[in-house]
């Protein structure tokens, strides 16, 4: 789902929302910028004054008004003390009070009848898993993709592959380098495919760009897990080049991946892996998982979940299967019943969360290399609120220091991992001096 939040108020009603955020993130959706684009928007409101609770009132008209369609959830003190409106009158789906903020999220995505799906691949401004900040920016390097996945619109929607230049791609780098953007994200629908239609391919892209550019961080977006070419895993001997590569595996059952027509079997997948987790230390792969694809048995999930299990995954964004019009998938017999998807999606989710856990702390006591990307409070539950500033390793591992502001003014700090937040989300780490 797309994601909206709006806060008004105080400072708390602010760390609130950076909270439902990471939620959000974590669950697998995205965070837009505009209401009109989101499929859920979030207000969280204030009632400290009547003036506050005017603008609050005003502000869900406003957001209603902006996203007919999308839904709209109000939480927040003018809810607490029933000021927010009437549900009905501003066409508001959802209410939650102050005591039940702590859930808004799981709320929300419980009672919100929204199937979510991948649109197939990351593209600028739809990555669920990397902020766009001042510090990281996104460069796109190809359109379109020659596969057919059976449940992709993006690929009907978006044509052949068409690739950028790499004298474009690398001015483009130098550009956003010189604004003061520490770490680019290399993103496409297929990425694999960069330089497909001009006699090129992603490992002359990326060993260009490390050579012509002096940006210190390079990364990859969502990448298929095909096409990579001969010797892709020696580019990240270069310690610009991040050792992080979100694989998108989708299904563990090989069944299901003739299904959706993809290009790499289960077989195939863990190869890859067992390439880079050889060749490149601490390498971080993520993945989508989507769930309760059409003729999805019993038997079919475990195998996933089974295969999902071996392979090991820092993140994994689960998706409901949800049909695309104009799809084949769409069109096809034993379309898995809802109750079954949100069944299948909790019991991954719950194995997601144990694995990133599991991959923080096979990290502790290890030192990596922090880029800092903001200051609020994270805050896990039973914990005091504190000050901390936030930001990722290299291999794009989230951690938090105590602290009010980035060390040496923001920037990329050596730390050292010293304990995996109670919540499994985060390492705390200490700086190195
Ligand atoms: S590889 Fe498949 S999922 Fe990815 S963009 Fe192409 S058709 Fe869509």
């Amino acid at each position: 789902m797309n994601i909206h939040l709006k806060a008004l108020g105080c400072r708390l009603n602010e760390a609130e929302l950076e909270s439902w955020a990471l939620e959000f993130q974590q669950a697998g959706h995205q965070l837009v910028t505009n209401a009109q684009d989101a499929d859920v928007t979030v207000v969280n409101t204030c009632a400290v004054t009547k003036e506050a609770v005017r603008k609050s009132r005003k502000l869900i008209n406003r957001l209603r008004r902006e996203s007919p369609y999308g839904k709209l959830v109000v939480s927040g003190c003018a809810v607490s003390t029933g000021e927010a409106g009437s549900a009905t009158e501003l066409g508001i789906d959802l209410l939650i009070d102050n005591s039940k903020k702590n859930q808004l999220v799981k709320n929300v995505t419980d009672s919100l009848p929204i199937s979510i799906m991948p649109e197939g691949a990351t593209l600028p401004a739809e990555s669920a898993l990397f902020a766009r900040n001042r510090q990281r920016a996104f460069i796109k390097i190809q359109d379109g993709c020659r596969y057919r996945c059976s449940y992709c619109i993006v690929t009907i929607a978006r044509g052949e592959e068409q690739s950028r230049s790499i004298k474009d791609i690398i001015d483009e780098v130098n550009r956003l380098h010189r604004e003061g953007v520490e770490e680019i994200v290399l993103t496409g629908v297929h990425v694999g495919g960069y330089g497909s239609d001009i006699q090129s391919n992603l490992t002359e892209l990326v060993t260009e760009i490390l050579a012509s550019t002096e940006i210190p961080r390079v990364r990859f977006a969502s990448v298929e897990p095909w096409d990579l070419g001969e010797g892709f895993f020696t580019l990240f001997e270069n310690q610009r080049l991040m050792p992080h590569m979100h694989l998108p595996l989708q299904s563990g059952s090989d069944f299901i991946l003739r299904r959706m027509a993809r290009r790499c079997r289960t077989d195939d997948f863990e190869s890859l892996v067992k390439q880079a987790r050889n060749q490149v230390k601490n390498f971080n792969v993520t993945t989508d998982i989507i769930v309760g694809f059409p003729g999805e048995t019993d038997q079919h999930w475990s195998e996933s979940i089974e295969f999902i299990e071996k392979i090991g995954f820092g993140h994994i964004h689960v998706f409901s299967y949800s049909p695309r019009a104009g799809t084949k998938a769409a069109g096809m017999q034993d379309q898995i019943a809802e109750s079954v998807k949100k069944q299948r999606s909790a019991e991954l989710r719950t194995l997601a969360d144990q694995m990133r856990k599991d991959f923080i702390t096979a990290q502790l006591d290890t030192t990596g290399l922090v880029l800092w990307e903001g200051n609020h409070t994270l805050r896990s539950p039973g914990e005091q609120p504190k000050p901390h500033v936030f930001g990722y390793t290299e291999n794009y591992t989230r951690v938090r220091t105590e602290a009010r502001e980035a060390p040496n003014g923001g920037g990329i700090t050596s730390c050292r991992l010293t304990s995996v937040e109670p919540g499994g989300k985060f390492a705390d780490a200490q700086i190195c001096n």
